[in-house]
Formats: C-alpha cells, structure tokens, sequence
C-alpha cells in the first residue's frame, strides 16, 4: 500500500527529504503530498517508512485505496531505480 497524508499535516517539510523515491512534494494547498505510484512504502530501502517515523504531527497513514503486497511494492521500487 502507498501512503497517505492526513489533514493534521502542517507542511513542516520534514517528511520530503528522508523519502528514497522521492514521493513527498508540497501540495497545492496546505497538505503535503504522496505520489501513490511512487511511494513503496519504503520497500526496497528501509525497513519501516521512514516519512511516518519523522512526522512530528503523525499524519501519515496507510492508503487503503492503494492495496499491493510485498513483491509489487519491490517491483516499484525496482522499476524506479534500475
Ligand atoms: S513510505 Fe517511504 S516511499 Fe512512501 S512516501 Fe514515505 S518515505 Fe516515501
Ligand atoms: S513530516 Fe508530517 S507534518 Fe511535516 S510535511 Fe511531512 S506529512 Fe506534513
């Protein structure tokens, strides 16, 4: 599953940088957001999303409407860094 940012976002920035497929970018209004097609939850180089470990207003949450198991998520992470 990607992940999805809440309304509690206060567009603190701290998220976009510890992203390693560069999914987090300042929304159009005040909520940051991830790009579904490429967060991978962070399979492929972290153990755990490194977004909602730093969040300090824990705002980042699973996205059920974007449902792939382990091997998508590695596949995506593949497809995107060769
Ligand atoms: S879970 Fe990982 S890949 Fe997805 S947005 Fe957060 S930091 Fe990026
Ligand atoms: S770290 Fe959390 S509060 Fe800060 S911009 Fe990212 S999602 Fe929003």
């Amino acid at each position: 599953m990607a992940l999805i940012i809440n309304e509690d976002c206060t567009a603190c920035d701290v998220c976009v940088l510890e992203c390693p497929n560069d999914a987090i970018n300042e929304g159009d209004g005040m909520l940051y957001v991830i790009e579904a097609d490429k967060c991978t939850e962070c399979v492929g180089a972290h153990d755990e999303p490194q977004c909602q470990l730093v969040c300090p207003a824990e705002c980042i949450q699973v996205d059920p409407n974007h449902q792939e198991n382990q091997e998508q998520l590695q596949a995506k992470y593949e497809r995107m860094h060769g």
